[in-house]
């Protein structure tokens, strides 16, 4: 990864190369720590974190969860991000605020532990590939399930969830595939390991609802809205793995992937197996208005 000088930890700006934890950091062990990713890019009037206030919320609520009680609110959050992004001059970024229980007590109970706050951030280009933007990518269904509600919160960006994403993404990419795609207990589409999932059939978006165990993504948000001011129609409802194979058009989304078009399920190609024209219209607007080329969503960004 490409680094840059100063971490934000607990409340001090510290040398990347500082900003350390001690091994037997709660988190570590059981997975202990909430998180959230956030992108920051350079727009015409500066640099700006898109939706930084939602990205908080849900950051609070991941905690909430897990009963961490926040050493910080909103407001101190978002300035702490601004801070870092500030003191490291750097004008498009990934954003990574983290939570955790630190070092304490050991054993599976973490109230009693100390809560650490930590903000990095750091450049980070197309998670996808820069042809998978254009081209689209190819997806595996994966033989793991996503986690579900039952057994841990997937609201909740509790580390510990990644690892199912993790399980999923390397299975999909030792068969040689660019990403995975999670159904749920009931069989139905979930999601990405780390995206939201759309199909467009007959003009329609379509998207796993949050009870399909998908979180609920300030991208996939973001182009629901988009989507709808173009005259799109959008429907939330259970989505079959059938459907991906027969659909004209698919998406991810994410704050990492962006919109990146699916050209490929399991070896069956996807409408003209390329990037489709309404992906390409919501994506093609979607990169206009975080770079601030649209004043008719500036209200989603927050210049640094
Ligand atoms: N699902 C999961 C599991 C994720 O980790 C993410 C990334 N935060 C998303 C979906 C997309 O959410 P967002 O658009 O808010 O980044």
């Amino acid at each position: 990864m490409q680094t840059t000088d100063k971490i934000w930890m607990d409340g001090k700006l510290v040398d990347w190369d500082s900003a350390k934890i001690h091994i037997l950091t709660h988190a570590l062990h059981y997975g202990t720590a909430v998180f959230e990713g956030i992108r920051c890019y350079n727009t015409t009037k500066g640099a700006a974190v898109f939706r930084l206030k939602d990205h908080m919320v849900r950051f609070l609520n991941s905690a909430k969860f897990y009963l961490m009680k926040m050493p910080y609110n909103s407001k101190e959050l978002c300035q702490a991000v601004k801070d870092t992004i500030r003191i490291n001059k750097i004008k498009e970024c990934y954003i990574r605020p983290i939570a955790f229980y630190t070092y304490g007590e050991m054993g599976l109970f973490p109230l009693k532990n100390p809560v650490s706050v930590a903000v990095a951030v750091w450049p980070w280009g197309t998670y996808l590939g820069e042809e998978g933007l254009k081209k689209g990518i190819r997806c595996k269904v994966s033989s793991w399930l996503r986690v579900d509600s039952r057994i841990l919160p997937p609201q909740a960006k509790c580390s510990a969830n990644y690892a199912n994403s993790a399980l999923a993404k390397i299975e999909a990419l030792d068969c040689g595939y660019d990403e995975a795609i999670l159904l749920n207990l009931n069989g139905h589409v979930s999601e990405g390991p780390g995206e939201n999932i759309f199909i467009v059939k007959d003009s329609t978006l379509i998207t796993p609802p949050t009870s399909s165990g998908a979180l609920v993504g300030l991208t996939k948000d973001s182009v629901v809205e988009i989507a709808k001011d173009f005259g799109f129609a959008c429907v939330e409802r259970d989505l079959l793995r059938d459907e991906l194979f027969t659909a004209d058009e698919a998406f991810l989304t994410g704050t990492a992937a962006e919109v990146t078009p699916i050209r490929e399920v399991d070896g069956r190609i996807i409408g003209n197996g390329s990037r489709g024209p309404i992906t390409e219209k919501l994506q093609a607007k979607f990169f206009e208005i975080v770079k601030g080329e649209d004043d008719k969503y500036a209200k989603w960004l927050d210049l640094v």
